[in-house]
């Protein structure tokens, strides 16, 4: 059952030069007890896209146009309270550094109780209780001592599963994880994601997974969508991507990872444009080794590539285009 769907967002930054575009007809959808990664590198707009879901937008971003549908409800159209009563409860964010979330002033505990007043309204014993089933189902050991600890007294995996027990005690629907595993060791980020995927299959919670880790959009996922300079160029279930890779660019940046050693490895070369920049046509094609003449004038139109397998690139154009 579909429980979110973006459909071609549109949105900018106001800077010094002007209004530069940032987002370009983004669209995507995740389902109840679904992964959909977005992948791209530094800079492509996958955090910007999942910032637009929460509304958590720098004051100079705007967006112009396109449907944000929450179990049916266009984000966009709601008041801004009723989108606060979402955010953090509903919807959770995962970030990247659960340091900077958690304040180093409170317990744990005061902070995830303060979470579960706000947004289930509960008190005293019945909120106590509901914080150890939290800190219990993320797996945090002697729940009911750890709630009394200060976050400094937290390993960083610890801090992720204490972020991740917030919005757990929420019954949040969909969890937004922003490189969730990058400030952790590589044994805890297995552990975490782990711990991310058994939530999604027993709680059949929705996970928005933003990442430019292909090994773990490989293990985890089952969607994928690829983003570049703001654009998804290249999206499909998670198994069908990695056995018929389509765009340039996604196999360009599978053949930078060192899952793939059997052949050298590939660097991408060039860099992703800013958004000041404008490139004309496919906004890959600088750095793209198929690069053809018409690649510099048009921008490319998705192209159906397989079962729900959708490609934004020339090569494919005796394919059939995706249909709005
Ligand atoms: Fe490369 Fe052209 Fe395809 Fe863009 S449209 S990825 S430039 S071949």
């Amino acid at each position: 059952m579909k429980i979110l769907d973006v459909e071609n967002l549109n949105l900018g930054f106001s800077c010094e030069n002007g209004f530069n575009q940032a987002l370009w007809d983004v669209s995507f959808s995740l389902s109840k007890g679904e992964m959909l990664a977005l992948v791209g590198e530094s800079g492509c707009g996958k955090t910007m896209s999942a910032m637009s879901i929460l509304q958590l937008l720098p004051k100079t971003a705007k967006i112009t146009s396109g449907v944000i549908s929450f179990n049916g409800k266009d984000l966009l159209k709601e008041t801004c309270k009723e989108v606060q009563s979402i955010r953090g409860a509903k919807i959770a964010l995962i970030p990247q550094d659960p340091m900077t979330s958690l304040n180093p002033l409170f317990t744990v505990g005061e902070q995830l109780l303060e979470v579960i007043r706000i947004h289930q309204h509960l008190k005293g014993k019945a909120a106590w209780q509901k914080a150890v089933e939290a800190f219990e189902a993320v797996q945090i050991p002697s729940a009911e001592k750890r709630l009394k600890d200060y976050p400094h007294e937290f390993s960083g995996g610890m801090k992720q599963r204490a972020i991740i027990a917030m919005a757990l005690a929420c019954n949040a629907e969909i969890l937004i994880a922003d490189e969730p595993t990058t400030a952790l060791d590589v044994t805890i980020q297995a552990q975490i994601m782990n711990l991310l995927e058994e939530i999604k299959t027993d709680r059949k919670t929705a996970i928005l997974l933003i990442t430019h880790d292909l090994a773990l959009v490989r293990e985890h996922a089952d969607k994928v969508a690829v983003m570049y300079a703001g654009r998804i160029v290249e999206s499909a279930a998670a198994n069908e991507f990695f056995e018929h890779p389509n765009h340039p660019y996604s196999l360009a940046l599978l053949n930078s990872i060192p899952a793939n050693r059997d052949k050298s490895l590939e660097t991408i070369t060039g860099q992703p444009p800013s958004i000041q920049q404008i490139i004309e046509g496919c906004k890959f094609h600088p750095r793209c080794k198929n690069c053809m003449e018409i690649c510099t004038k048009k921008i490319p139109p998705e192209y159906s590539v397989g079962e729900n397998h959708f490609s934004a690139c020339f090569l494919n154009e005796s394919l059939e285009r995706k249909s709005d």
